[in-house]
């Protein structure tokens, strides 16, 4: 049949009308018939915070590690907010998040909402606030966002819970929510997102990964027990008083730094390195959201590899980044909310790029002050690239291709011996990374040892053994690469022993040997020998 055989009739603008007439009126019919023409939804937003309230309205804040909480508590206090952190979500939250929230959300959601209410139901059963009190004198900043996952709804699913626990009316801000003058009321808005709101956020943020690093760098070799974890309690008063007055940070670090240089370290046994990535929250928390995995992995002999916030925020940039010169490709500007219209997006890449350096270079500063050595960001061209075989950079939610990236990054620079991904129970794109993606990426790296586990909340026997199970390889090949370094160095292990006891440089808790393995044990028997 030829073309103009199956091409469709043309219509005359008065069929052309009818027959859009007759399909409007077939969709009407049918949407009466199932029940559809009834009013959109419209939820009832509590979100009145002026700036005059600001001196009797607490902020809520939680969800990161405790470091950072605190830290971040006091950048808040520092320009002028009352601010309150949470405690780390337990299991309690859990059961909270689970009685009062939607069906079928992932365990982060559970968690972090369930973590509200418990707080609000602490203040009004045993603090005896009465719910006006609460509503009134509280409210909780979190972060928005959007994207594939349950991360867009968060918002809305701690409004919906806390409204059936009984605190209808209770304040949810997202920063989006910040702005200057609203124009209906003419009033100033509480919340003021500017340069100088982002500056203490954002050293708070880096400020309490570089703590953690070295914490968990520290740790695992320490003389003493519990002697890193009572330094890293003494810095954080330091930073947590300077951030409060809006002090020097550097001045504060250079003490932390003094405080820390005193734990005795002894790094003659090496222990295997044991890299925790997965969703944001499951892979940050300190509690029982990813079953205390950290401190378990400590427990039982390893040294925890933590991935820091500082990397989301690259990461956040590099996404902005990419998806701009992605616009930048299409025939019209794009119209989208954070579209090209109207933009410079020449200007638009620069400022990113500005920004991405930026925080680079105040974490490499702030590191190299408080005695981090030898730690280096993760490059997020380089790590999407890795990734670009496995993981389309173009697809959104949860960590996006940065998980697969860092898997193959951690094998081919030998950044650990073993990868555990926390995967929180009903994470879509967790899920599709972790059970899916990464088993390609392991059968491409035979070499590498991953672990990947669920974390509903309740499974946490379930989840250790496994990791202790995986950890016994990590450990033996910890061990075969301490054992190939001692030989390759002509020594015994009495010897190397012998000579790190006897330096007082190579017994500093800051002392880094050059990257070789990804043992710093191991890395000391080259450096030694
Ligand atoms: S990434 Fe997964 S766990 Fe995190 S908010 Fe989205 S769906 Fe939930």
């Amino acid at each position: 049949m030829s073309e103009d055989q199956i091409r469709e009739p043309e219509l005359t603008p008065d069929e052309e009308s009818e027959l859009e007439a007759e399909v409007a009126r077939f969709a009407a019919e049918e949407s009466d018939r199932l029940g559809l023409g009834r009013d959109q939804y419209v939820e009832k937003v509590a979100d009145q915070f002026w700036a005059e309230d600001r001196a009797h309205t607490t902020l809520l804040v939680s969800g990161l590690s405790m470091a950072h909480d605190h830290l971040v508590q006091a950048a808040l206090a520092g320009i002028g907010y009352r601010v309150a952190t949470l405690d780390v979500p337990d299991q309690e939250a859990l059961r909270y998040g689970k009685e009062f929230g939607n069906r079928g959300q992932c365990s982060p959601t559970y968690f972090t909402v369930g973590n509200l209410v418990k707080e609000l139901v602490h203040k009004r059963d045993v603090e005896g606030m009465s719910t006006q009190e609460i509503i009134d004198g509280y409210l909780f900043l979190t972060a928005g966002g959007c994207g594939p996952c349950r991360f867009g709804m968060y918002v809305t699913e701690y409004r919906k819970a806390l409204r059936d626990a009984g605190f209808d009316g209770f304040r949810v801000m997202t920063f989006q929510m910040a702005g200057g003058i609203q124009q209906a009321t003419g009033k100033e808005l509480g919340l003021r997102i500017d340069p100088e709101f982002a500056w203490h956020i954002v050293r708070a943020l880096i400020v309490g990964d570089i703590l953690n690093i070295l914490g968990y760098r520290i740790r695992p070799y320490e003389v003493v027990p519990g002697s890193t974890d009572a330094a890293l309690e003494a810095c954080k008063a330091i930073l947590h008083d300077t951030f409060s007055h809006k002090a020097h940070v550097s001045l504060a670090l250079w003490k932390c730094r003094k405080i820390l240089r005193k734990v005795e370290v002894d790094r003659t046994r090496a222990k295997p390195v044991v890299s925790i990535i997965g969703e944001f929250f499951a892979m940050t928390t300190e509690g029982d959201g990813n079953y205390h995995m950290h401190r378990f992995l400590e427990g039982e002999g390893a040294e925890v590899e933590i991935q820091g916030i500082t990397n989301w925020l690259l990461f956040l940039i590099w996404e902005a980044g990419y998806d701009t010169s992605k616009r930048q490709e299409l025939r019209w500007d794009d119209l989208a909310r954070k579209g090209l219209q109207g933009k410079n997006a020449t200007k638009k890449q620069w400022s990113l790029r500005a920004g991405y350096w930026a925080i680079r270079a105040v974490f490499q500063t702030y590191a190299q002050i408080l005695g981090l050595h030898g730690y280096e960001l993760p490059n997020m061209d380089h790590i999407a690239k890795l990734a670009h075989d496995h993981y389309s950079t173009d697809v959104r939610g949860g960590e996006g291709h940065m998980e697969v990236g860092k898997l193959i990054h951690f094998v081919e620079d030998r950044i650990n011996h073993m990868t555990v991904s926390v995967k929180p129970f009903g994470c879509m794109p967790s899920s599709g990374v972790s059970d899916g993606v990464q088993t390609l990426v392991q059968s491409r790296f035979p070499e590498s040892i991953f672990v990947p586990i669920e974390t509903t909340g309740d499974q946490q026997v379930n989840a250790h053994s496994r990791v202790q199970m995986m950890l016994f390889k990590a450990r033996q090949k910890a061990a075969a690469e301490f054992e190939k370094a001692l030989s390759e160095t002509g020594q015994t292990r009495e010897e190397f022993a012998r000579r790190v006891r006897k330096s007082r440089w190579w017994r500093h808790p800051f002392t880094r040997p050059k990257h070789r393995t990804a043992s710093v044990v191991t890395n000391l028997v080259y450096e030694v020998g």
